[in-house]
């Protein structure tokens, strides 16, 4: 399975800057000499619609961090999944744990914002992953397995969606975890996919938190890992690209 390499790009940047970045990773791409992963950038929403029209045409797809599950209505603030497609997305981050901290997102609502997703066209990117306190206390796999059980729908196909592992002690920290610990989650993630449904086992798995380009290739080495969910990196164009070219397959 090709790669991914997803960019999160959070709530940072100028509509110049977003261009520009995606202007920069456009000329990489037009320059790569190697077959390169799945590439998703995904920009703030004033700026998706700007970031869309310089990518468009190119293999690098756009992504969104978050969207409303109902197609339009009094939801004053929220972008609905509908609004997300029409402006060019292909992909939607869901269920990132700062949407479940500082927005209190439930597992009832994620799994919405899932089926609509996947009704919609949109491919989302579960993010799921336990605290340091969960795995200090050897609860890692049982906060996983509930989250598997509780933020997914019924039914679904494998290439309907994505998931991202990405413990919450790692996002933004500099600390990382231990390879076997990634291959062990993503593992059993796999495990609870196929007993899930059909083909479970070929979801891909991404690892997420305080990537870089010298750490990279020792998860994108690993045999679990479908690609990598990279948030304050993606932000720097010579070390985003050094993480693409770091992929494997
Ligand atoms: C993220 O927020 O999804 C993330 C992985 O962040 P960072 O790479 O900055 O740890």
């Amino acid at each position: 399975m090709q790669q991914y390499i997803i960019g999160n790009w959070k709530m940072n940047g100028t509509k110049a800057e977003s261009q520009k970045l995606a202007a920069g990773f456009l000329k990489r791409i037009q320059e790569a000499t190697r077959p390169l992963p799945h590439i998703v950038l995904c920009p703030s929403y004033p700026y998706l619609t700007s970031v869309f029209e310089i990518l468009k045409g190119s293999p690098i797809e756009v992504g969104a961090q978050d969207g409303h599950p109902e197609k339009s209505g009094s939801f004053t603030g929220d972008v609905s999944i509908s609004q997300l497609v029409d402006v060019g997305c292909k992909y939607v981050i869901v269920g990132h744990s700062e949407r479940r901290n500082f927005h209190q997102e439930s597992s009832a609502l994620i799994r919405k914002k899932i089926e609509s997703a996947i009704k919609a066209g949109l491919r989302p990117i579960l993010c799921i992953g336990e605290t340091e306190k969960d795995r200090e206390t050897g609860k890692t796999l049982e906060v996983i397995g509930h989250q598997v059980t509780s933020d997914l729908p019924s039914s679904f196909m494998p290439h309907d969606l994505i998931i991202a592992y990405e413990p919450l002690w790692a996002i933004g920290t500099g600390k990382l975890p231990k390879q076997e610990e990634v291959e062990e989650v993503l593992g059993f993630i796999k495990h609870e996919l196929s007993t899930h449904i059909a083909g479970g086992a070929l979801v891909p798995m991404l690892y997420g938190g305080s990537v870089n380009a010298a750490n990279a290739p020792s998860f994108l080495n690993l045999p679990h890992v479908d690609g990598l969910l990279v948030g304050g990196v993606s932000l720097k164009l010579d070390e985003f690209w050094e993480i693409v070219n770091a992929s494997t397959r």
